[in-house]
């Protein structure tokens, strides 16, 4: 017996081996408690040095009247056992109710989501027989800042953030993990040909750690290309690194091109803490049935094996599990009349796994982790300010009209001295000078003023367009100042400008 649960407290006392790790384990909604079950008890059978600090989230404690779905208690352990194994939530239905799994990774500064996808072809039938291939997720950032406005009657704004340590610490992450693993090539997927400022940073870091790792491999792709390249040919990738929004959509495509989403887990690192748990969610329509497939959990569970240096533990499982694979002993997600030969629940699963601890697959490459404990990334260094240089502003004005003559007759009304319009854009495209009049026109107009004559630029001249157009009536929603840093425009021009 190596599991301890720390509330039974005999068993607590009686063993006090200093390798064992407390990690707190949540057992979630749906078919969470049955899977966490299984994974626990091969987790044991394997001789896995575990002491279990089990706490209660998810749907009971948001229908306790808890929107956050997770007590302030559970939290102290989370932060304090640092390892967190959760098995799937339910969020439920209707407003008000906070994504506990969106906050648990910004809380915890889990920067990357690591999703390893592999095909087991030809025990587990998939249109893909050779896929292997992980998803590297950066995963607190991007439109999942989760900044969002109404600002007119037609028009909502969701804001994307991407920064520079965001940046180096995920592309980092992405190549180190190569270098452990043993992987060759290292691709980014991003959408810099239209998001020149936030994906083109993505790009551009990518370019300059991949100098770093001369011995891997590295190429970028447009991510809607590459997205494509992944359903129809994930045989070309290893590991794939990608800002929040991209990799989320893509991390389930790849997993399920695999054959089931019950079989791929996941990684949520940071630079404290860390928690493992299944891609899928809690399938509350197969809950309580015992036919949940409990690989995915497990697959998590053995990157924390990992993660806290139980390798062989880990080795020894995942060898067990491919053996069961290929012995044809399937839950029903993945049951074929012509590749299976039993079909099995979550309980009988798990027990095939813990029958074949100790034996090696004969089809499948056996595995050898070697040492994969916790990556040790540098902690990110600031760079030195750069010389930031104000270049004009952006007012965002809601109006009603449609014709942008009329709005540029308004806006001329409120220049300065020292400022004038340069430029309206609707939904980010050119209507004023000399605009399209086939462009359709919403109620939220941009509207650039610049400096009349030079280049300098000073708020003041924010502060007297604002209360020039307080005083005309014009109703601005938003600004944003226009900054060249060390000399180079980093602000978008208007499309067609
Ligand atoms: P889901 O992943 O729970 O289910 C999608 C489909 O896959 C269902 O048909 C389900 O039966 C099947 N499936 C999922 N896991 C399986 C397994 N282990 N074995 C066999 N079949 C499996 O997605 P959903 O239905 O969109 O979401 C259900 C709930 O889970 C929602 O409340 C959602 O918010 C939550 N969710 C939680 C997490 C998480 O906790 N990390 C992730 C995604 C969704």
């Amino acid at each position: 017996m190596k599991i301890y649960y720390s509330y039974y407290s005999h068993l607590h006392q009686r063993n006090n081996s200093k390798r064992m790790t407390k990690i707190t384990v949540a057992k979630g909604d749906g078919v969470g408690p049955e899977i966490m079950d299984a994974t626990l008890s091969i987790l044991q059978a394997a001789g896995a040095q575990l002491e279990i600090d089990e706490i209660e989230i998810g749907e009971k404690v948001y229908l306790s009247g808890n929107t956050t779905g997770i007590s302030p208690d559970a939290w102290d352990k989370i932060r304090t056992n640092k390892i967190f194994l959760k098995a799937p939530i339910t969020t439920p239905q209707g407003g008000g109710y906070k994504s506990l799994n969106v906050s648990t990774r910004k809380f915890l500064g889990l920067y990357a989501n690591v999703r390893p996808c592999k095909s087991y072809h030809p025990f587990v039938k998939t249109k893909h027989p050779v896929v292997d291939m992980v998803i590297v997720r950066e995963n607190e950032e991007d439109l999942y800042a989760g900044i969002e406005h109404q600002q007119t009657d037609e028009v909502v704004q969701c804001l994307k953030l991407i920064s520079r340590p965001g940046c180096e610490k995920i592309i980092r992450y992405a190549f180190e993990y190569a270098k452990q693993y043993n992987r060759k090539k290292v691709t980014c997927f991003t959408k810099d040909n239209i998001m020149k400022q936030t994906d083109g940073l993505f790009h551009q870091v990518f370019d300059e750690i991949a100098a770093e790792y001369p011995e891997i491999e590295n190429e970028h792709w447009i991510v809607d290309i590459g997205a494509a390249k992944v359903a129809d040919t994930p045989e070309h990738f290893e590991v794939v690194v990608m800002p929040n929004l991209y990799g989320d959509v893509i991390s389930d495509i790849a997993a399920q091109i695999t054959g089931s989403v019950g079989l791929a887990g996941s990684s949520n690192i940071g630079e404290e803490c860390a928690m493992f748990e299944a891609i899928h969610g809690s399938a509350p329509d197969i809950a309580g049935k015992n036919i949940a497939n409990p690989s995915a959990l497990m697959h998590g569970s053995l990157m924390m094996l990992n993660h806290i240096g139980q390798s062989l533990v880990a080795e020894k499982i995942h060898n067990a599990w491919l053996t069961t694979i290929e012995q044809g002993i399937h839950t029903a997600d993945i049951y074929d009349e012509k590749t299976s030969k039993q079909k099995v629940g979550t309980k009988e699963f798990a027990a095939a796994v813990i029958a074949n601890l100790g034996n090696k697959p004969s089809s499948f490459e056996p595995i050898q982790y070697g040492n994969r404990a916790a990556l040790k990334l540098p902690t990110y260094q600031k760079k030195a300010p750069s010389l930031k240089e104000l270049q004009g502003v952006d007012l965002f004005a809601h109006w009603n009209g449609t014709n942008p003559n009329e709005i540029a007759e308004k806006l001329k009304g409120i220049e300065t001295k020292n400022t004038k319009l340069v430029m309206i854009t609707n939904r980010g495209i050119k209507v004023w000078p000399n605009g399209f009049k086939e462009t359709f026109c919403t109620d939220h107009w941009r509207c650039r003023f610049q400096p009349a004559t030079g280049d300098t630029f000073s708020k003041e001249e924010i502060i007297q367009l604002l209360q020039n157009a307080e005083n005309q009536g014009l109703d601005i929603v938003k600004t944003e100042n226009l900054y060249a840093f060390d000399g180079k425009r980093v602000y978008s021009l208007g499309q067609g400008q």
